[in-house]
């Protein structure tokens, strides 16, 4: 089975083919300029080089048109026929409080996804553009949607709340959705299947770390808490985002500095985090590790910071656990940089978590980190959020 697996966002479009009956990848790309000048398909699959197409990109049906062609090209194509495309999976960021889970799309789906765009204004449109370009350039194929806040969706009210009145709650849906959902729910099930943790003992934290964090904690791959709240912006310190802090420093910006809600949003979202706090420096964690090398001291405070609140959530989610059973590394960061790894998990010795240090060394590949003496199972697990939508999309039409 051959799955299709879209990532649209609002001038982008990311792919990928997946053979399922060996969960490969056949083909993947990316749309660039969607409704701007100068769109740019790039077409890459295994072995050979990759297939690079100026060509107008007016629309995300346009785009989905070019992916469908270069599929089916008899020169650098991987299938015959559109028709050996048997679904098409699609991550959705909102889901509002409608979906717990993934769906076969259909109007009534449709229809929550465009209510959801007050929720997610930046990708929920995109997504369902993604959505109908694929009804309009493969009729009878089935989609998918995969949201991103179905594993958020696990939480108890106490949890998911906002301690606000009730009203902007009933009227609005305000509340803690969490993201990053199918990358939590992804590998926390992989950390149950690779560490094979017993019935009884599942209680893992999954520390997503990448550009954008967040950590989850989840019983038998039930979410119980996650860190990010109504958007992404909430929780840990990020590369480009503030994460949480006192509402009432926006309205102090906002008056003092003249700017708008929205500008102030924009900023926390993209002008702030470890780039802020590394004095623009960089986003990036490895210019942040080379500047604390260096004996840059804003590097070293942006990182420690970054640290703090990762060691923090986790701590505070052994508590409301009672106890845990794994801690689980994920994302460009938590994959690839062991000695953040090692600084986090390093506070947790007094509970008797112990890293075995060459095995630390590891990089993107699946490893369990920890010594045997360990009181907790510490383990890396590269996410692979793709696979995951391709998963549940092959789940839900073939049943
Ligand atoms: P992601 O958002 O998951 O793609 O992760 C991107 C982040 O991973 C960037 O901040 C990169 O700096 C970081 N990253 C990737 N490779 C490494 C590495 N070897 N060491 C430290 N950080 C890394």
């Amino acid at each position: 089975m051959k799955v299709l697996v879209i990532n649209a966002g609002s001038s982008s479009l990311k792919y990928q083919l997946i053979d399922m009956d060996h969960e490969s990848v056949i083909a993947k790309g990316l749309c660039e300029r969607i409704g701007i000048d100068g769109s740019k398909h790039t077409y890459k699959t295994p072995g050979r080089e990759d297939y690079v197409e100026e060509a107008p990109m007016p629309t995300h049906q346009q785009a989905i048109a070019l992916v469908l062609k270069a599929l089916v090209d008899p020169d650098h194509g991987v299938v015959s026929n559109i028709n050996d495309i048997d679904a098409v999976g699609h991550r959705v960021l909102h889901g509002g409080s409608t979906y717990t889970q993934s769906i076969v799309v259909d109007e009534d789906v449709k229809k929550v996804i465009r209510e959801c765009f007050d929720l997610g204004p930046l990708h929920n449109p995109a997504n369902l553009m993604g959505i109908e370009a694929c009804e309009a350039n493969m009729p009878g194929t089935p989609n998918v949607a995969v949201f991103d806040t179905s594993f958020g969706m696990g939480m108890e009210p106490y949890a998911y709340r906002y301690a606000i009145p009730e009203e902007y709650y009933t009227k609005y849906q305000l509340r803690r959705y969490g993201f990053h959902g199918t990358s939590h729910n992804f590998v926390s099930h992989e950390t149950i299947s690779y560490g094979k943790l017993p019935e009884g003992h599942r209680r893992v934290i999954v520390c997503h770390l990448g550009n954008g964090s967040s950590i989850s904690a989840s019983v038998d791959g039930k979410c119980l808490e996650t860190s990010m709240g109504l958007t992404p912006l909430e929780g840990l310190v990020m590369g480009t985002r503030s994460g949480s802090l006192d509402p009432a420093v926006v309205q102090f910006i906002c008056d003092h500095e003249n700017m708008s809600v929205d500008d102030c949003l924009t900023m926390l979202n993209k002008k702030s985090g470890v780039l802020a706090l590394s004095g623009n420096k960089s986003s990036d964690f490895r210019d942040l590790r080379q500047g604390e090398l260096d004996g840059d001291e804003r590097c070293q405070l942006a990182l420690e910071s970054f640290r703090h609140h990762a060691i923090m959530t986790i701590g505070g989610y052994i508590s409301a656990m009672g106890g845990v059973d794994a801690i689980t590394f994920t994302a460009g960061i938590g994959e690839n940089d062991g000695d953040m790894r090692e600084k986090i998990m390093k506070h947790f010795a007094y509970m008797g978590i112990k890293i075995d240090e060459e095995k630390n060394q590891v990089r993107g590949e699946k490893m369990e980190i920890s010594t045997p003496d360990s009181t907790v199972r510490v383990f890396v697990i590269p996410t692979n959020e793709e696979l995951a939508i391709a998963r549940d999309t092959v789940r839900l039409v073939t049943r």
